[in-house]
């Protein structure tokens, strides 16, 4: 018994194995479902990893590791991960559709009045609440950032139904896995941050595009004027320019125009230029993923 509250996690991939690891970390007991068996796997040996990591660079003992492992379960049920747990976190793919799916299924399973958290990047938590009925009170946005386990930042959203109480006890729970808490209090597409880095990076293409400079300078006068670790454009090329595009055409259908994606952006993901994954964006990558200087 660890004397903290269960802990599920719907979905285990790349956000969801992280948020398992640092609830369990946390000493939660803590529950990962995903549908895939290979998922699981998946899952499990990452936290392996980041946890061997971690105690290599002396931020854990083998002792904490070793407890981390204990209080995880790794399983394709629904009803196993959810059963008895307070705090319900779903991080399975943006769509819309599924995560109505998703939230219906917890909610036959969960204990009434369990807090339910979605880590969507940019779905109105409203909309992803709507099967929830008057359960939708109990839902937030619980916003990690890629990796969970590094990141110390948690954007709390406010749906049109999520009460104070509810609010409060996503703030205690963020808090109690080391992380810094932001709310924002409407539910408005990008939320605060997507919408700060969706802007930085239009005005960077902007000024690729308009010929300023090369986009290795203009990453690197963000980098050092601002002390970034990452330029924008470089951080896209990263995260996927089709991600990114969909994204911005998503902020200006919400905010306007603004947020309209460029051509030249339109152009890169047209003819396949979608950066790291694709071998070529704003910049060149070999077949193991690393950068090609040119
Ligand atoms: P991912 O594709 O890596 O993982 C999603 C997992 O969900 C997969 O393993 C899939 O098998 C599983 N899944 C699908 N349907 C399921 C179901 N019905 N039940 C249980 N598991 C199911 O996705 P991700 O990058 O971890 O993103 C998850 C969520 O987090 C998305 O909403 C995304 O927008 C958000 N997010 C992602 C990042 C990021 O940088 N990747 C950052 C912040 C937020």
């Amino acid at each position: 018994m660890t004397g903290k509250g269960k802990v599920a996690v719907i979905g285990g991939g790349i956000m969801g194995s992280g948020i398992a690891q640092i609830a369990a970390a946390a000493g939660h007991s803590t529950c990962l479902r995903d549908l895939e068996p290979s998922a699981l796997d998946t899952a499990k040996a990452a936290v392996e990893k980041s946890l061997a990591r971690l105690v290599k660079a002396g931020k854990m003992t083998e002792a904490e590791s070793a407890a981390t492992l204990v209080r995880l379960c790794f399983t394709s049920s629904v009803s196993e991960a959810v059963d008895g747990a307070d705090v319900i976190i779903e991080a399975v793919p943006e769509q819309l559709d599924l995560k109505h799916r998703v939230v219906a299924e917890v909610l036959e399973h969960a204990v009434p009045g369990a807090l339910l958290g979605t880590n969507t990047s940019q779905l109105s938590i409203t909309a992803i609440a709507a099967p929830l009925g008057a359960a939708a009170e109990h839902m937030v946005g619980m916003h990690f950032f890629n990796p969970p386990v590094m990141m110390r930042l948690v954007e709390l959203v406010r749906g049109l139904a999520t009460t104070d109480t509810t609010l409060d006890r996503a703030h205690d729970f963020a808090t109690g896995l080391g992380k810094q808490v932001v709310v924002c209090q409407k539910d408005s597409p990008g939320f605060l941050t997507s919408r700060v880095s969706a802007i930085l990076r239009l005005e960077c293409l902007r000024m690729l595009e308009e010929g300023l400079a090369s986009a290795q300078d203009i990453d690197t006068a963000v980098k050092l004027a601002f002390n970034h670790p990452m330029g924008p454009l470089e951080l896209g090329d990263f995260n996927g320019l089709d991600t990114y595009l969909h994204a911005v055409d998503g902020l200006a259908a919400a905010h306007g125009e603004r947020f309209r994606p460029t051509v030249g952006l339109r152009n890169m993901v047209s003819a396949g230029r979608l950066g790291r994954k694709s071998g070529r964006g704003f910049y060149s990558y070999g077949a193991d993923g690393a950068r090609v200087e040119p």
